[in-house]
Order: C-alpha cells, then structure tokens, then sequence
C-alpha cells in the first residue's frame, strides 16, 4: 500500500494562485479546449480502469465486478456526457418571449464562477471527484480537488493521473486530512462542492461563509426501506440486501434500517437468508466476494454499534479485526432507541425495525431528518403514494435501493440535513454556472420607456399605472374541498344531479363538455 504524500501546507495557497492564473488565461473560454479535457478526463479512467480498481481494492478490499459496475462505467457515463452535451449545456439562453422586454434581447449566459474547491468522501472516490471534475470543467472553472486520506492507493493514483492527463494549469489535487482542509477552507473559493458527512458539513460551510462563497453539500444520513407484505418477497430481499452489501455497506443511499409490519418480520428474514446463501456460496469471506472496512477507526465505530444492539443478529455477525471484515449483518427486533438507529450506519448491519403499520413507520421516518433517499417495496400503488406523499427525503427508490443515484438526468441530492444541491450530468454542469443575466437595449425603445425619465408628471404617472400587470379577480375566500380535485367533483356534482332526473338539456350537455364529450349521462 503506498503512503500518501500530503501536501505541504505551504504550497496550498500557491497552487490556488496557479489555479486563478489558469481561469484568468482564458484557456476555458474555448469550448473546443473544455472538451479537449473532458476527453482526456474520459481516458484517464478508461485506459487505467485496471489500476483504479486495483487501488480500490488495496484501500477497501472492493470485488473488481463492483468498482466496475457502480464507479468505473458510471464515471466514464459521467465525463463523456460532459464531453457530449458541453455545447448544449453552455449556449446562452434567451428568456421567454414577453412584449415588453423581447426588444431588450434578454439572454442567460452560463459563465464559469472562477476557481472551485471539491472536497471528496472516501467511498466511491474516483465517481466523486472526476464526475464533479468533469461538471466544474464543462462550466469554464478551474479546479483544486482535495480527496479523502482514507483511501490511499486511490488518492495517491488519481493524483499521479491528474497531473499526467489534465491541464494543471486548470486542475490540481491538494492530500492531506484536518489540516490540510482547514488551510483550503481558510482560503477563498467561487463554490465549494463538499461530499461527505454533516459533521464536516458544517465545519466547511462555517469556513465557506466567512467569504460568502456558495456550498454544495452532498451528506447522508439514515435511509429507511418500507416493506408492504404486499411485495414481491423474493426481488425485494435480494434488492435490499444487496443495497446493504455493496461496497460493504459504505454507500451514502445504502438501505440504513427495515421498518416491516411486526407480522411479516420472520417471512423477510427468511427471503433476506435465502438471498444471503445464494450471493455467498463461499461465505462473504471468500476472495473478491465482498468489500471490507475503509480504516480500523471505522471498522471499530460500526462494531460498536453492533455491539450495543438490544435486536437479534439474524445473519451474520462475524469481525475480524485485523481484516477490517464485518460480514453482512442482519439484526431484526431491533427497538426504537437502538445504538443501530442512533447514527448513520455506513458500514454491512442492516436493523430490521418491526412496527404495527405503515402509519407507525411514516410517524417514525417524519420524527426524524430528512434522509438522503426512502426505499418503498411494493406491489400497491396506494402503499407506494401513501409513503411518498407522507414523507420528506433526498430520493425515492421503488422497489430498488441504490441505482436512482446513478439513474442518467435525474438529480441527485439531499433534503435538509441529508445535503443541499444537486449533481450528476447537467445537474452537476449548473453547480458549477453562474446565470449571467443581460438586456441589451436600444436607443428607439425610449421612444415608449422615456416616462420612467424626470421630471416626473401627472400624465407619465398615470401612463405608468398603465403598465401594471393585469391581476385576475381577488379570492373571495380559501379553495373548498381537496386542492386540484376542482373539475372532478363538478363531474360528480352533474353526474349526481343527472341521475337524480333533474338536468335539463342543456345541463346536460355541460356535463358532457366538462368530461369532454365522452360521458353518457343517462
Ligand atoms: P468525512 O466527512 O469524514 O470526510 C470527507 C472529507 O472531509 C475528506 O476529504 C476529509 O479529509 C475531510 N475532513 C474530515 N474531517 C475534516 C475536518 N475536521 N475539517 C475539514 N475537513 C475534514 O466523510 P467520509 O467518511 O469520507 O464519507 C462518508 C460520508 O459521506 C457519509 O455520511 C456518506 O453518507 C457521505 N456521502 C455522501 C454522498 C452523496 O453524494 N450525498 C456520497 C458519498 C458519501
């Protein structure tokens, strides 16, 4: 395992100058030079996707399938979209079309902020720092990353192949731990785009706010699965239980706890058993079968956890220190109060939390933050639209845990305290965009517009008064009935009166237009 060189402290300040010096150069202007690096970007994980996945495994014992399929192939996805959509992405604008302002030619120009700092989490380390890379690029910006001390072999790689493949004139990568990230944090940036846990959240968006500068916050938090008995039982064990084992539990929308109706417990034990055998025929244990704990300290943190649990292990339960091995642990009964729903779990214990029903277990996600995602597993649609319309969250993953984060278009972020902000593809492209708004008038438009000019007259006042937007008529009292249910219950309110025998006519063919024409009113 390579030690990874932490920068000195003292260079830190220069390699932010060289990063300002980078964007003043222009280079970014060029559209054709963003992509130039996007492609290399592209490459770099591309031809080294061996070597990556090697690191990944030095630092966290990852199977080779895993870093392929959740954090390779999705950065690729992540830089080459930057790649093929940074034209679309950075073409201004105009705004929508309005009589009085479309002389003005009103346009939004996507303008880079300037130099930004990335501050990136251990657990997926190459998808966290080169998908935000590629977002901060695409928009014009230069770029100090700062990768996580955790995983050394993947930071001491991504930093060799940065200064190999990019303009360093545009990116550079800052190592270290507390200290090195409390020289960046002193410094001032044009967006800090922090990954990682809300402890630290608030300690950077503190330092980001000292210079005003404008924070993305990517956090985590606890994760609950709503199980309806009314599911497919064998998708939704395998589904949650491999959500739980990726990565060794260490990923910010893993499914953290199960609240299942006190009933069907014992039936989703079972199903999560059967699927724990089937993914494991040789143990967890066995070689390239399943990731380990990042560092000791962490390792240690989880079994703590575990080894305050009120609940009954199910599954699983071995340690091994040394190895950092946890295997995937399943502990049901587990009580309201428990050390597992204390804390965001990050790691492969997954608490199964009986309640009487839905209810319970909505009251129980609401008492509590907003989590970065919500896991439902069921057939009925009213299941489903119950726990979203009753609950808060980042995401929402229906009968699947995980993969919404990686889902091509769709924003990926937190509610609260599970972040603010979002990222991947476009998403990440905006971060990084300031919406540079301009009107470019011409002299003939104060043929209309001189009455805003003194003296100031009666007759330009009452002109004025003239350009006030047209109001509709003022509410004569709060909407009755559900909110956007209006036209239904007009539909019922005929169909009833129709039935009753007394609609005329021409009632009738209301009716009829409001359902539009399709209805028989007998
Ligand atoms: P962490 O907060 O410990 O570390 C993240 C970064 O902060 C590292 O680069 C670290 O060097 C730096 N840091 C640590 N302590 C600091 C301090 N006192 N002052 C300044 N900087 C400091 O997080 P982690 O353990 O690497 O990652 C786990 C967390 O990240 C989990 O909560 C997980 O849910 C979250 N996460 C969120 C997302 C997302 O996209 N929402 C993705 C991955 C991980």
């Amino acid at each position: 395992m390579p030690e990874l060189v932490y920068t000195p402290l003292e260079d830190i300040e220069k390699k932010r100058t060289e990063l300002r010096n980078g964007f003043k150069s222009g280079k970014l202007r060029s559209i054709e030079y963003r992509k130039y690096q996007l492609l290399q970007l592209t490459y770099l994980v591309k031809e080294n996707a061996e070597k990556l996945e090697e690191a990944l495994a030095a630092d966290m014992g990852r199977p080779a399938i895993e870093s392929r399929f959740i954090e390779v192939n999705g950065t690729i996805t992540e830089t080459l979209g930057a790649y093929n959509n940074v034209e679309k992405w950075a073409k201004p604008e105009k705004a929508p079309f309005n009589m009085t302002w479309f002389p003005m030619k009103p346009t939004v120009h996507k303008e880079p902020k300037g130099t930004v700092l990335i501050i990136c989490p251990f657990n997926y380390p190459i998808w966290l720092s080169l998908g935000p890379i590629a977002g901060a690029l695409a928009a014009g910006n230069t770029v100090l990353l700062k990768p996580s001390e955790s995983t050394p072999a993947t930071s001491t790689l991504l930093t060799e192949l940065i200064a190999k493949y990019l303009d360093n004139d545009l990116v550079q990568v800052v190592n270290g731990a507390v200290a090195e990230t409390t020289k960046l944090l002193e410094l001032q940036w044009d967006h800090i785009l922090y990954t990682g846990s809300g402890r630290v959240a608030k300690i950077v968006s503190a330092a980001a706010a000292k210079h005003l500068t404008p924070v993305t916050l990517e956090l985590g938090g606890k994760s609950p699965v709503f199980v309806d008995p009314n599911c497919d039982l064998e998708v939704t064990a395998k589904r949650i239980l491999w959500g739980k084992v990726v990565n060794a539990g260490q990923t910010c929308v893993a499914p953290d706890y199960v609240l299942v109706p006190r009933a069907f417990q014992s039936t989703l034990v079972e199903a999560l058993k059967k699927q724990y055998a089937e993914f494991y025929p040789d143990g967890p244990q066995a070689k390239d079968a399943y990731a380990r704990i990042v560092t000791p300290q962490a390792y240690n943190r989880i079994k703590g956890l575990v080894d305050g649990t009120k609940g009954k292990v199910a599954i699983g339960g071995e340690t091994d220190a040394e190895g950092k091995y946890i295997a995937p642990t399943i502990v049901e009964d587990v009580p309201i109060g428990d050390s597992l729903l204390s804390e965001e779990i990050f790691g492969p214990v997954l608490p199964i939390v009986p309640v009487e029903n839905v209810d319970e277990a909505i009251e129980y996600v609401n008492a509590h933050d907003h989590p970065l995602a919500i896991y439902i597993f069921s057939r009925d649609a009213e299941f489903k639209k119950k726990v979203l319309t009753s609950t808060q969250s980042g995401g929402v993953g229906i009968n699947e845990t995980v993969l919404h984060s990686g889902a091509e278009g769709l924003p990926f972020g937190g509610i609260g305290p599970s972040g603010s902000g979002y990222h991947t593809g476009k998403h990440t492209f905006d971060i990084f965009t300031h919406l540079r708004a301009t009107i470019d008038n011409p002299s003939w438009v104060d043929r209309i517009l001189s009455i805003r000019y003194p003296p100031y007259t009666a007759k330009k006042f009452k002109a004025i008064q003239g350009m006030q937007a047209k109001l509709p008529p003022k509410p004569k009292g709060p909407p009755t009935g559900a909110a956007g249910a209006g036209w239904q219950r007009w539909f019922v309110l005929a169909l009833a009166v129709a039935l009753a025998g007394g609609l005329t006519q021409r009632a009738k063919s209301i009716a009829g237009w409001i359902t539009g024409g399709s209805a028989r009113i007998a």
